[in-house]
């Protein structure tokens, strides 16, 4: 029998890395909705998708609003009946080359809003609905930013949210059932707004490993955090 058209929802989709993981899964067939916090700035990068004939359709989501996470539930319901592949990558990174005592509290806050809570609240609307259909893929974009064994300086916030959106990976693995894939992924340094213009890596090679992830077969693995395919140290 064919596989059916998998449904994925990926969050700060409008640029960077989350746009590119929107166009390689529509590459690859699945049908994309693509989130944005700014409705014109996805709805912008949706068109742009759906013009090179992707199947991608636009819904706003600001992550860090969990009444905006069951709106986004409500309209892939709606859509398409249900969701196969959930991609959190939105993610704010306000504390670059800032002390852990420098930091506004306010900063700390919001990024744990957005790289901590937004995931959350998105695995709370979508997981436990694909628990009972028997199907998932939830990718989690962190950083090797948040690796304990490596663990650093001047980005605490930034750091410690991803180390915290690690553990989320483990513990929504856990409790989601074995035919949900959860998995953390480092995309390595890419050039977009957050990695700069020096960054070793093109879009496509950060989305790459992403969508791996988010296409597992039924054997792939659950609860760990790779990069390129290869499981990395938490
Ligand atoms: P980026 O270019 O800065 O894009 C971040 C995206 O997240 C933007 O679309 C932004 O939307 C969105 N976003 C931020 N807060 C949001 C919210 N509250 N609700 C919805 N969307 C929100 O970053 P990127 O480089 O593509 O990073 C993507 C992921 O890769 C992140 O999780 C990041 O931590 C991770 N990562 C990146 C690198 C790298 O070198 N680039 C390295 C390691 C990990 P707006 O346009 O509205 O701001």
């Amino acid at each position: 029998m064919a596989e059916p058209q998998r449904i994925a929802l990926v969050t700060g989709a409008n640029r960077g890395i989350g746009l590119e993981v929107c166009r390689q899964l529509a590459e690859c067939g699945l049908r994309v909705v693509l989130t944005a916090r700014d409705p014109q700035a996805g709805q912008t990068a949706t068109a742009e998708l759906t013009r090179a004939g992707h199947d991608v359709t636009f819904c706003p989501l600001d992550v860090t609003d969990p009444a905006a996470a069951e709106a986004a539930r409500a309209f892939v319901a709606e859509r398409f009946g249900h969701l196969d592949v959930l991609v959190n990558n939105a993610a704010v990174y306000l504390d670059d080359d800032v002390s852990i005592f420098d930091v506004p509290l306010s900063d700390f806050a919001a990024t744990l809003a957005a790289n901590l809570y937004g995931p959350l609240h998105l695995c709370r609307a979508f997981v436990p609905d694909m628990r009972r259909r028997g199907y998932g893929r939830v990718v989690n974009v962190s950083s090797e930013s948040g690796q304990l064994r490596s663990m650093g300086g001047y980005n605490g916030a930034y750091a410690i949210s991803k180390t915290a959106l690690n553990a989320l990976t483990r513990v929504v693995a856990a409790e989601a059932g074995p035919a949900v894939k959860v998995n953390a992924v480092c995309p390595g340094w890419v050039r977009t707004d957050m990695g700069g213009p020096h960054a070793s890596r093109s879009v496509a090679q950060g989305a790459a490993g992403i969508v791996w992830l988010a296409t597992l077969p039924d054997s792939g693995p659950s609860g760990g955090f790779f990069r390129d395919g290869q499981p990395l140290d938490w």
